[in-house]
């Protein structure tokens, strides 16, 4: 990891970050994403630029509107933080095209996590978006296509029987087909291996989650939970774990 490159591509990706904000707010509330410029939530008042520098102005401001003083939220600077070091460890690890690929990905995934956890839905708009850029990668051989078709299988049939057997067992269905779109998705990036891997870590987070939630506030068994973010996270943690792996497994055969 090269640090002089990690400084400025984290500032860059906080500087996405806040347009992932504008996107993450507005896109399920039917808004238009580049007009008008960014506001309080609260009481309307533009943001002004000065007021406006991902993650800093949070901390000065501590968290609060400048004008009406009413709480911001703090997704807005973690939205701003994940993306920095999204950019960061991308640019300063991988080489360039598959930096910007696994950057471009990333984010629009971490914008699919978020609506997904706030409002249990994936508009179509961005899974188009995510397969796009997947299926760009494939073309340019970032990603093989022998990989890339198996890895569909396990991403789309796993949960699709997951799916089948709730249903039969339950008679209801535990997923939607948003998360059987986005199994298409990272089924398609990450290849047979990885994928499972991300499905059984994600599935190893929704039952610790699940658990935790339940310990608190007691067993309800019609509680829905989101899968979309568990899974984009466990497949980013896979992602970048196979990295170093791929690393630590050449680094023994050449010594
Ligand atoms: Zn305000």
């Amino acid at each position: 990891m090269d640090w002089i490159i990690f400084y400025p591509l984290f500032v860059m990706g906080a500087i996405v970050g806040s347009f992932l904000n504008v996107v993450i707010y507005r896109l399920p509330r039917n808004e238009s994403i580049i007009h008008p410029r960014s506001h309080c939530p609260q009481c309307k008042a533009p943001i002004q630029w000065y007021r406006n520098i991902p993650i800093v102005s949070y901390l000065i401001q501590r968290g609060k509107c400048a004008e009406c003083k009413s709480q911001i939220s703090w997704q807005y600077p973690i939205v701003e933080l994940i993306t920095g070091l999204i950019w960061g460890w991308s640019f300063s690890t991988l080489d360039p095209q598959l930096a910007l690929f696994f950057s471009i990905l990333g984010s629009v995934l971490l914008i699919i996590a978020w609506i997904d956890g706030q409002h249990m839905l994936i508009p179509l708009v961005l899974s188009v978006t995510a397969l796009t850029i997947v299926i760009l990668a494939i073309g340019l051989n970032i990603v093989s296509w022998r990989n890339a078709l198996l890895g569909v299988l396990v991403g789309v049939c796993i949960p699709a029987i997951v799916m089948g057997v709730m249903y039969l067992s339950t008679k209801r269905i535990g997923m939607g087909f948003g998360d059987l779109q986005l199994g298409l998705i990272l089924g398609l990036w990450l290849g047979p291996f990885k994928m499972v891997a991300a499905l059984l870590l994600a599935s190893l987070l929704v039952i610790i989650v699940w658990a935790g939630i339940s310990l608190r506030s007691g067993w309800d068994r019609n509680r829905p939970l989101p899968f979309a973010p568990y899974l984009i996270v466990s497949s980013c943690l896979v992602y970048i774990a196979g990295y170093y792996q791929s690393d630590f497994i050449a680094g023994i055969l050449l010594t």
